[in-house]
């Protein structure tokens, strides 16, 4: 197979870092790994480029990076801070010419036609976004030209969310716990891509500590943390008190799988 790139977009939770408003030691760091964008990550492999996720920061983005086309969008769920920035696929449906594809569950798809009625209206205006929703099923795994992709179900409090396999990686996202069905899914991967919100627990994401023990229990030997509240505390600090083998990501950080 192909290597696989991994580009983190994003690494902050809803609200981003820093927080409108907020001057804690964090939202006013100097260090940019304290910046966090909405979470979201790119996925490169041969020419393919898919977007896992697509929230408030999607242009931005899609600038800082330096993308220029995009082959199709992957949903893990409907919050707003993974599928805010769909509006944002305006130049990409003109310059390629064609509608974005945006692969999700039946669940997220009608979520979307009620978030996003005139991207989907009968008497679509000229230059709204153009949207193919593709539905994906938690047990099926589909294929992005020709590269299979396997969903993994987790649980985000009480929602359902969607994190893939591709190849040796895995990228979760908003997850609070896992069936261990599931997990047998991330086994034998090389890397994964797991949310720590903070340090103190939370009722839908996992906290640090739930994370670094969820990761332990997947024994995959490369961990990066995501979707980071500015409770967190400092990068530099909280990245020195992980085990090895594990941590924290920030925006721009680039992996690859061999
Ligand atoms: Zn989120
Ligand atoms: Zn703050
Ligand atoms: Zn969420």
């Amino acid at each position: 197979m192909t290597p696989i790139e991994l580009e983190f977009l994003g690494t902050g939770t809803s609200g981003g870092v820093p927080l409108i408003g907020c001057d804690c030691p964090v939202c006013t760091s100097e260090d940019s790994r304290n910046l966090r964008l909405r979470s979201s990550v790119l996925i490169r492999y041969g020419k393919t480029s898919v977007a896992i996720d697509c929230g408030p920061d999607f242009r931005q983005q899609m600038l800082r990076c330096g993308q220029k086309t995009l082959d199709a969008i992957v949903l893990t769920h409907e919050h707003m801070d993974h599928v805010a920035g769909l509006d944002e696929v305006r130049p990409l449906n003109y310059q390629q010419k064609a509608d974005m594809p945006i692969y999700c569950t039946e669940r997220v798809a009608q979520r979307l036609k009620q978030q996003f009625a005139y991207a989907f209206a009968v008497d679509k205006y000229p230059g709204a976004p153009g949207l193919t929703l593709e539905t994906i099923g938690a047990n099926q795994s589909f294929e992005i030209a020709e590269v299979p992709w396997t969903p993994i179900l987790g649980k985000h409090g009480t929602w359902p969310v969607m994190g893939f396999r591709i190849g040796d990686l895995v990228y979760l996202t908003d997850v609070s716990a896992m069936e261990m069905d599931q997990v047998e899914r991330i086994r034998g991967a090389k890397i994964l891509v797991v949310n720590a919100l903070r340090k103190i627990p939370h009722v839908s994401h996992f906290s640090l500590e739930e994370a670094v023990r969820f990761a332990q229990s997947c024994a995959v030997p490369e961990v990066y943390f995501t979707h980071i509240s500015h409770q967190m505390g400092d990068h530099a600090e909280v990245e020195a008190s992980l085990p090895p083998s594990m941590h924290l990501a920030h925006d721009g950080l680039r992996l690859t799988i061999p």
